[in-house]
């Protein structure tokens, strides 16, 4: 028999972009309120456009072309406020995730430096305390930088959170697809300095790039932690570099098999072996609960009823997210301990039909 993990067992998400994690009939209020001419007048239109489905093509290109329109919808004051409140009480709402690490490359919401840089984060933060005040949770602000930004936009970034380090920004992350302009090593020194400030720091490797960018990566950038990751099951040598430096993959299922980074579950039941043998740690992410469709609880779920994931070890992914978390407050939340749950389920939160209803 398949074991679900408890609701009341609090979850951290730590791979959560903030483009692809508000729910579409709030960013389509949020576009409406500031006057942004949609591209069009249905919502169920809009909808497609700003969500993957099993309709639309898997690929790395097509998923980052969603992106275009969430993006530009939260690029004012007003939207980021509304969309971090409504991503981090949403998530504990439906999922009891008291941690969501959100991440967002704040240059890609200032419409190319139209908008001040330090409004746009500022009001990022303001949502986040508005949902701490309301709420029993601790999120926390990751900026990403991309590969496709040159070194000197890239450093804007790192000094911004390093600036904003005290009011909850808690790491930075490099995304994007490889190219050929960015260079790992460039961003050796930069990154210490990040380091030095406190920030945690993970990056998007090894998912559509190579895995000896990530293992240049894991050398050059020494991460706590790394988006995805999922290549590193190919090569022993990689996995033996997070295993000896307890590096933390951020694993995204649903995401992977959307931009066909990963073939299907069967590969992923392959991954896994390779990590439980090679002593990988793990943690389950979304990536973005919204835009893909499904919840971290969902992706335990199908790996649970697959059997690719035994119970225990979606024990272990869960406490792992809480343990590799970059928001230092995390173990002050009230601990959880499984045999209450199991005893009390008083305090559980809806189920996904529940939640589905009470939010339509
Ligand atoms: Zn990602």
């Amino acid at each position: 028999m398949t074991h679900q993990l408890p609701r009341r067992m609090p979850l951290a998400e730590l791979h959560c972009h903030l483009g692809s994690a508000v729910t579409p009939s709030i960013m389509w209020g949020i576009a409406h309120s500031q006057g942004i001419k949609t591209p069009t007048k249905d919502y169920w239109e809009f909808r497609d456009m700003i969500t993957a489905s099993p309709k639309r093509d898997h690929s790395f290109d097509g998923y980052l072309q969603l992106f275009h329109w969430t993006e530009l919808i939260q690029s004012s004051p007003l939207a980021m406020e509304r969309s971090v409140y409504e991503v981090v009480t949403g998530a504990y709402r439906k999922n009891n995730v008291t941690t969501t690490e959100l991440r967002f490359n704040p240059m890609k919401r200032n419409r190319g430096g139209e908008q001040d840089l330090d409004h746009i984060i500022a009001a990022a933060l303001r949502g986040m305390d508005r949902a701490m005040l309301e709420y029993p949770i601790r999120p926390g602000l990751i900026f990403c930088l991309d590969r496709a930004f040159p070194f000197e936009l890239n450093e804007i970034v790192v000094e911004k959170a390093i600036t904003w380090h005290d009011r909850g920004v808690v790491g930075i992350d490099i995304a994007g697809p490889e190219s050929t302009s960015f260079n790992v090593a460039d961003y050796r020194k930069l990154f210490r300095r990040a380091r030095q400030f406190g920030l945690g720091i993970t990056v998007h490797a090894g998912e559509a790039g190579t895995v000896e960018e990530m293992a240049q990566v894991l050398e050059l950038l020494e991460p706590d932690r790394i988006g995805h990751g999922v290549k590193a099951a190919y090569d022993p040598r990689t996995m033996a570099m997070l295993r000896e430096r307890g590096t933390v993959l951020e694993i995204c299922p649903t995401s992977n098999l959307q931009t066909a980074v990963v073939s299907g579950w069967e590969e992923f039941r392959w991954i896994f072996e390779q990590f439980r043998l090679n002593g990988v740690k793990y943690a389950i992410s979304t990536d973005g609960p919204e835009m893909l469709r499904t919840y971290i609880r969902d992706e335990m779920a199908t790996l649970g009823r697959l059997g690719i994931l035994s119970y225990e070890e979606q024990v272990q992914a869960a406490e792992t997210s809480i343990a590799a978390s970059f928001v230092p407050q995390v173990s002050k939340l009230p601990t959880f301990v499984l045999a209450d749950a199991e005893a009390d389920d008083r305090l559980e939160p809806a189920t996904r039909e529940e939640v589905e209803r009470e939010e339509a």
